[in-house]
């Protein structure tokens, strides 16, 4: 064994002022601040997404939307006439991959439960949130994602990377939602996942109230294409799911129905479900083991934190984006919030029970993943929840790495992107988010991210926010 010193010199030939050559529409271009083919960020701390300790006056180089170099900022010497950004009191850390999102959003009506794509805001606002990757947890119209996708591919809208999935998948319920899928009894799901397979989508969620005969077909017809299947199950448990084959849980362990006494097979009583969590222990030997068997299966689990954040203590919504929405829709948001709080106390219970949870699965080895689901009472808004989950995460014990690595490198393994994204390491996509101040020191720096790069275009996360200032609700 033996140790080489090396000093990295880069020299760079490239003419620096050639710009990006992908095309974007005039509606994108107003948010393009950097746009460079070739930059450095120098001085900067970094907290790279591996789980690695943090590193302070480093230096990031991107050429042609990719991380080319990586190291000390006194170990490069820096062409003349590079474009620089000097990231002294900053901190860059890779894009998120967050894999439960919705570009649809709950808007009730009177007492009628109602979700609505937020079409032309949320994408935008899960980059400007720092998300440049997503999976999509489930959609009830699969054609506007499949087509947000595209644009935003085409350079005529602004957004993430997409993983889309296919309809929820889902039987007759009680839930009187509207626009919510279902497949009609005699009608089998394995159709219905080849038929928006052929049209796109490449994943499935399974919903509340399926038998473990549909869930297996799903699965197989998905997995016959290589594709990955998740879940926000109730009528099946999490260890049947497992012993089937999922993929993914959604919602961490708050809507894990093992520990119902009563529980009938593939029946769903997510009241019963809840109350059976409510009443375990927080180290119970059963939820230790059910925990152990997810990781010997292979299942990851999403947990969903701002779609559970309690009232007391916690911010209306999530990151602080009041402002994004219609002044009516707040409202409508506060009157419901009214009626919430009288439970808080449970949810505050129940919070704290998830955070621990998913902690211990962590610790165990367990494959944890991050997304932020857009619904509920209408907390929760794309972008905002984004920035608030980091925080929180970090806030409530992870260290910052591991805060860093779950939101970024965990979900695009997950998605198995992790050769093309979800850290800062060279040959990556610079998918990057520049923030103002120390994350390591003040968990809060990430609410104030200057850039968003995706693939080296670099995004006024402020503009694009300020964009939907008041527009959240109505498109
Ligand atoms: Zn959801």
């Amino acid at each position: 064994m033996y140790k080489l010193k090396f000093t990295f010199l880069l020299i760079l030939l490239t003419n620096v002022s050639i710009l990006l050559s992908q095309n974007f529409s005039d509606n994108v271009k107003p948010f393009i601040a950097i746009k460079e083919t070739v930059f450095a960020i120098t001085n900067v701390t970094v907290v790279d997404g591996t789980g690695g300790a943090p590193q302070n006056n480093m230096t990031v180089m991107v050429k042609n939307g990719k991380i080319s170099y990586v190291g000390p900022s006194d170990k490069i010497s820096i062409a003349k006439g590079t474009f620089t950004i000097d990231g002294a009191g900053q901190t860059l850390i890779p894009g998120f991959v967050m894999l439960h999102e919705h570009m649809f959003y709950t808007k009730p009506f009177e007492d009628e439960f109602n979700i609505v794509n937020m079409t032309n805001t949320f994408p935008r606002m899960y980059l400007a949130g720092g998300a440049t990757s997503i999976r999509t947890g489930g959609s009830v119209s699969p054609f506007t994602d499949l087509n947000i996708n595209k644009l935003i591919k085409e350079g005529k809208m602004i957004g993430p990377k997409m993983d889309v999935t296919g309809p929820f998948i889902e039987r007759e319920n009680n839930f009187s939602i509207p626009q919510l899928p279902i497949l009609p009894a005699g009608q089998a799901p394995g159709p219905m996942v080849d038929y928006w397979a052929n049209l796109g989508c490449t994943s499935f969620k399974a919903y509340m109230n399926l038998s473990r005969e549909d869930l297996k077909e799903t699965l197989e017809h998905a997995h016959a294409r290589g594709m990955k299947v998740t879940g926000h199950l109730c009528s099946i448990s999490y260890h049947e799911a497992a012993e089937l084959g999922i993929d993914d849980l959604e919602h961490g362990f708050m809507v894990c129905s093992d520990f119902n006494k009563d529980r009938t097979e593939d029946h769903c009583d997510y009241r019963k479900a809840w109350s059976g969590l409510m009443a375990l222990d927080k180290d119970a030997p059963a939820m230790d083991s059910l925990m152990k068997f997810l990781i010997k299966k292979d299942v990851a689990v999403t947990t969903t934190l701002p779609v559970f954040a309690p009232l007391k203590n916690y911010e209306l919504i999530p990151g602080g984006g009041e402002q994004a929405l219609h002044p009516d829709i707040l409202e409508e948001v506060k009157k419901y919030s009214a009626g919430d709080a009288k439970s808080d106390s449970i949810d505050n219970i129940m919070f704290t029970k998830e955070l621990y949870w998913i902690k211990k699965f962590f610790h165990l080895g367990g494959k944890l993943v991050v997304g932020t689901d857009p619904t509920g009472s209408g907390r929760t808004i794309a972008g905002y929840a984004n920035i608030w989950t980091l925080e929180t995460l970090i806030k409530s014990g992870f260290t910052t790495s591991e805060a860093v690595m779950l939101c970024s490198l965990k979900g695009a393994e997950y998605l198995r992107k992790q050769f093309d994204t979800g850290s800062i390491e060279k040959g990556k996509a610079a998918d990057l988010i520049l923030m103002d101040g120390n994350l390591t020191i003040d968990p809060g720096s990430i609410r104030h991210i200057r850039y968003v790069f995706k693939d080296g275009i670099g995004y006024d996360s402020k503009a694009i926010f300020d964009s939907v200032k008041g527009k959240v609700g109505l498109y």
